[in-house]
């Protein structure tokens, strides 16, 4: 993916840039992408270690109001 925003697969039109909001009882957050299949941990729930986790950009398409997601490498 490139630093400008996509072109909606549906329609064409450029598309804005955004985040899903994840509520937890931390805070808010915005969504992340994590290799693998999901392993449970005692403490956190989910287990993380071993595992890539990389921020997922969510954009929107304010014609048709559909949503694209892409987790770039860092
Ligand atoms: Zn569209």
């Amino acid at each position: 993916m490139t630093d400008r925003a996509p072109e909606c697969s549906k329609c064409s039109r450029t598309m804005e840039p955004g985040f899903v909001l994840e509520q937890t009882h931390g805070g808010l957050a915005q969504s992340s992408w994590v290799d693998g299949v999901p392993e449970r941990s005692v403490w956190t729930r989910l287990k993380l270690t071993g595992h890539q986790r990389v921020v997922v950009t969510t954009f929107r398409c304010p014609p048709c109001r559909g949503v694209e997601s892409y987790a770039p490498l860092a």
